[in-house]
This record gives C-alpha cells, structure tokens and sequence, in this order.
C-alpha cells in the first residue's frame, strides 16, 4: 500500500518541477490579477482540489500554479492564457 503513494509523491514532484523549469526560462511571467482569481474561482470548484490548497490531476500548489502565465490546468478547465504577462522584472 506504501508504494502508490510514494509514486504519486515523486509524480507530483515530477510535474512541479516541470512547470517550474518552464515559467523560469520564460523569465516568471504572471497572469493579471483578474486572471488570477478566474483561474482559483475555478479550481475552487473542482472535484480535483486536494486538501483545499493541491490539484489531484499534476499535484502543484493552486495559488502558486495559477500565477504563472505558463501554466495550464491538466483538465482544460482555465481559459487560455491571453494578452499581455506580468512579468516581475520589469517592475525591478
Ligand atoms: S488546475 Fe485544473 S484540474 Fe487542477 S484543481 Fe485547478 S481546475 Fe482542477
């Protein structure tokens, strides 16, 4: 029984990971505030929400994942990322 749950650890690193490497080499850009909320309001919503804070489907943190204008919902639930990203250096 140990062992499904150690694979979906190490799955959910896996995935983290990822997404992480991709918003960094894109220099972190961000969705817009109101993207931001829309993306919560709906993970809020899902059946795939873990624990209030993890998606079940990639195992990232929500609020962080859905800052990240890379990043896309493993169920197609977020809108397509549009327009313009914050990008956090700009503002250095
Ligand atoms: S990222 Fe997508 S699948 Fe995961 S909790 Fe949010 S809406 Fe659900």
């Amino acid at each position: 029984m140990e062992m499904p749950k150690r694979l979906s650890i190490f799955r959910m690193l896996t995935d983290f990971k990822k997404e992480l490497v991709k918003y960094a080499k894109q220099g972190a850009p961000n969705v817009n505030e109101n993207e931001y909320k829309d993306r919560l309001q709906i993970c809020n919503k899902c059946p795939h929400l873990k624990n209030a804070y993890r998606c079940g489907l990639c195992g990232c943190v929500v609020e962080e994942k859905a800052k990240w204008a890379t990043a896309d919902c493993p169920d197609n639930k977020w809108k397509k990322h549009e327009g313009k990203s914050h990008n956090p250096k700009d503002s250095q």
